[in-house]
């Protein structure tokens, strides 16, 4: 039962469409769900800055204010009149000239105010003040009628009063609906608006009493503190929060997640489809005779003289294309065929070029075997089998294994040890790109490295004496090992490399891959390639 269900499950993992299903979906929730994130960052951050900017416009209004306010009854205290007469109420009149914010002036003579607006009686409050401080004292929110000439502020010194109307406040700012403006006092434990409706005090968000900002933003709403010196009173500003309404843009963020999820899953299910496709036509590769070897010649670099080969697979698929090694051969590790494929490379080289190894005892091929062909003892025997049948010498075949294909050490280390005894050689490939250090490459069976292309490429066309490969060198020689240079296709690497004692390379400065008949070409005629290269047969 579980284990049906279990092979049904990953049945319907390995459907493209699932895949593409599932890739499409996270896809596109992930970019939503970024451009929320963005988008609400945005819309905060677009909020608070309106809220600072709104604050600080009200901060410098209401310092002028205040000031203008102050000066003003300044002015009247000084002045010597102290009675309710006509010159009073000039002198009151010119205050309200001379100051802007000013709208309304006052003499309290007794039971008697007089006004430089008699009309009016803004200034006729009998409520004690909001805040009394030693020279000043303050009325705060005198009106709360919505007439712009109403007063919002009033001060007062001895017997005289000044008050600015609402519309001084409110020209300024746009004090959105929903907000006010509130004077805090008491140590923050009584607030009072000065503008706008009044505000639950304190608020039921901590504040912590030593925050930098000015602003706060809670689940709801903006509070924004002024910075003022003054220790009697703090200046608030409270605006609900405009809402989560998106900015335009995440109108049209939608749409194009969900299409570029679609394209997400759209190009997992190409990849996938192409995937299993290769995947089944590699199956029957070997079958159809779609498989080549090819042989890349391996040059003495001094005498410049052919010393061996390469073995190299290639897959040419019936519509002609050619699979690079580098695609099909992780494929093949991976579903196993590759032991199947280095079956057949062993028993075409030896079908290929049996005889030109026995007519060249000197001559060797060497094979590249994958991890999996070193972790069992298989290789050898299939080896040994094909050496009696084309009577070839142990010698004359080299394997080659990457660090990768060395990660049970103690495994591969005893099959390699048996593929030596024997006399094959075996050779580090790709050197230098795994994790093969020298305590570790010290209790290996090896005989040669191959250094790797990567390094030989840094050695540029004029062979800059830097790099890595010099220090792979010198370390291989400390162990005795040989050296193979590998993808060498500027004269000045093999010079140079030459010149640091490396005595083996190959490469297309010499020769790229060539067929069975081309490199029997090439070792029988005793060809020597000054300069000359021979062309890839593919
Ligand atoms: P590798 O064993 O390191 O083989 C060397 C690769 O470098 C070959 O590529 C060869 O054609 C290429 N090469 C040689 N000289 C030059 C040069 O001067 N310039 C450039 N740019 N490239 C050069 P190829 O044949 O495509 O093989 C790629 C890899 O596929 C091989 O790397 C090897 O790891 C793997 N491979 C090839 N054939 C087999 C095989 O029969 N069995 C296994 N297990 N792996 C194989
Ligand atoms: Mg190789
Ligand atoms: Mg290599």
């Amino acid at each position: 039962m579980m284990v049906a269900t279990r092979a049904t499950l990953r049945s319907w993992f390995y459907r493209p469409w699932f895949l593409a299903m599932i890739a499409a979906v996270l896809s596109a929730a992930l970019l939503i769900a970024g451009g929320m994130f963005v988008a609400m960052r945005q819309v905060e951050q677009n909020e608070s800055q309106a809220m600072n900017a709104q604050g600080e416009r009200f901060l410098a209004r209401l310092e002028q204010l205040f000031g203008q306010l102050r000066e003003s009854l300044d002015d009247l205290q000084a002045q010597p009149l102290r009675t309710c007469d006509d010159e009073m109420i000039a002198t009151l009149q010119q205050v309200t000239f001379n100051y802007r914010f000013v709208y309304e002036a006052a003499y309290k003579d007794g039971a008697r105010m007089c006004s430089n607006r008699p009309r009016q009686e803004g200034l006729t409050v009998v409520r004690p003040p909001d805040i009394k401080g030693p020279t000043y004292s303050y009325w705060l929110n005198t009106t709360t009628e919505p007439d712009e000439n109403r007063a919002a502020l009033m001060l007062g010194r001895g017997n005289f009063r000044v008050a600015t109307s609402r519309g001084h406040l409110t020209d300024m700012v746009d004090l959105s609906p929903g907000s006010s403006l509130l004077v805090v006092l008491d140590h923050g434990k009584r607030a009072i608006p000065v503008l706008g409706k009044e505000q639950t005090w304190p608020p039921a968000e901590p504040w912590p009493p030593k925050a930098r900002d000015a602003l706060q933003i809670t689940q709801s709403r903006l509070i924004y503190r002024m910075p003022t010196d003054n220790p009697e009173y703090q200046l608030v500003l409270i605006t609900p929060r405009t809402g989560m309404h998106m900015p335009a843009i995440w109108w049209w963020v939608v749409p194009v997640c969900l299409i570029l999820g679609a394209f997400v899953g759209f190009f997992v299910l190409l990849l996938v489809r192409q995937r299993q496709s290769l995947d089944a036509e590699l199956h029957g590769a070997i079958r159809r005779g779609e498989l080549q070897v090819l042989y890349q010649p391996i040059f003495d670099l001094d005498s410049r003289n052919c010393v061996g080969a390469e073995a190299l697979l290639r897959w040419r698929r019936p519509d002609g294309t050619l699979t690079s090694p580098d695609l099909f051969i992780p494929m093949a590790e991976n579903t196993g065929q590759i032991r199947q494929m280095t079956d057949f490379v062993l028993q075409r080289l030896l079908e290929q070029l049996g005889q030109l190894l026995r007519a060249n005892p000197q001559l060797y091929i060497s094979v590249n075997l994958a991890a999996c062909d070193v972790m069992v003892p298989r290789i050898g025997q299939v080896m040994a089998k094909l050496l009696t049948l084309h009577r070839v010498a142990a010698r004359q075949i080299a394997f080659e294994v990457t660090e990768r294909g060395l990660i049970d050490v103690v495994v591969a280390r005893e099959n390699l040890q048996a593929l030596r005894d024997v006399g094959h050689q075996v050779l580090i490939d790709d050197f230098g790109t795994g994790y093969c250090s020298l305590a570790y490459l010290q209790t290996l069976p090896v005989d040669c490295l191959k250094i790797d292309k990567a390094f030989i490429d840094a050695l540029g066309h004029d062979a800059a004496s830097s790099g890595v490969a010099p220090h792979i060198i010198h370390m291989a020689q400390a162990l005795d090992l040989k050296v193979i240079a590998e993808g060498i296709e500027h004269e000045a690497q093999a010079v140079f490399l030459s010149s640091e004692g490396v005595k083996f390379g190959q490469g297309w400065l010499f020769a790229h891959a060539l067929s069975a008949v081309q490199f029997i070409e090439l070792i029988t005629r005793g060809r020597r390639l000054a300069g000359r290269r021979l062309d890839d047969e593919a």
